[in-house]
């Protein structure tokens, strides 16, 4: 089995490429959707979570809005880290078994979706590390059209993380996703077929 990591900066177009792989036949590990699994009612991550965050980030049924979080934790790097110490340990955890779990099923390519693949040290996990990247006025267009940000409120999580660069240096491969979404597929499945992950060209 081969495990392809996709990361980079919020916006950047990991979940685009994600997408493409995932039509090129690579069976898909979203740490994203696994963290908000973990912060449900009942999850792992929820007691400690809301015991940190308190009423502040508690809607009045008991879930745990994510909004709010978000907002809070971009704002405040320690925090950011405060939760990321809760929750990376519990995603990696997960990854691995769904990576077992997939390893046993005879899955040939696995990608592993995840914006802090480098910042929670999960590249030891991963065969290839693909980082999409996009010029920051590019990203910030797309999180206040796409999310709806301000622009402040983009800026401020543009600089919460990694910054492109450092991320760039860990990279196998590099993916520029500054084009036409089909454009973006052409080069999906050229790196694709560089590395004869196609079971056709066997
Ligand atoms: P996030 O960090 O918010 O999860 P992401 O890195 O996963 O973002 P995407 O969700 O793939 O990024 O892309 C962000 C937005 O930009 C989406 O609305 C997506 O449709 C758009 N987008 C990405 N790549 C392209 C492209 N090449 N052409 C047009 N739109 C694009």
């Amino acid at each position: 089995m081969r495990v392809i990591g996709v990361t980079g900066g919020i916006g950047s177009g990991k979940t685009t490429v994600t997408r493409l792989l995932k039509e090129l036949g690579a069976v898909v590990i979203d740490a994203d959707k696994i963290g908000h699994e973990l912060l449900k009612p009942g999850g792992q991550a929820y007691q400690a979570v809301a015991g940190a965050f308190g009423r502040q980030v508690l809607e009045p049924d008991g879930l745990i809005n994510r909004q709010k979080l978000a907002e809070i934790v971009f704002n405040s790097p320690p925090d950011l880290a405060y939760l990321n110490r809760i929750m990376h340990p519990l995603i990696g955890d997960e990854v691995r078994s769904r990576m077992e779990q997939y390893q046993g099923q005879g899955v040939e390519v696995v990608v592993i979706e995840a914006p802090l693949l480098i910042e929670a040290r999960w590249t030891a996990l991963v065969d290839e590390l693909w980082v999409t990247v996009a010029p920051e006025d590019v990203v910030l267009k797309r999180l206040e059209q796409g999310m709806g940000l301000s622009h402040e409120e983009a800026e401020a999580r543009i600089r919460a993380q990694l910054s492109q660069e450092e991320k760039v240096k860990h990279a196998t491969a590099v993916i520029d996703t500054d084009c036409s979404l089909g454009e973006l597929k052409g080069r999906v499945e050229g790196q694709w077929r560089q590395r004869q992950f196609d079971s056709r060209q066997k």
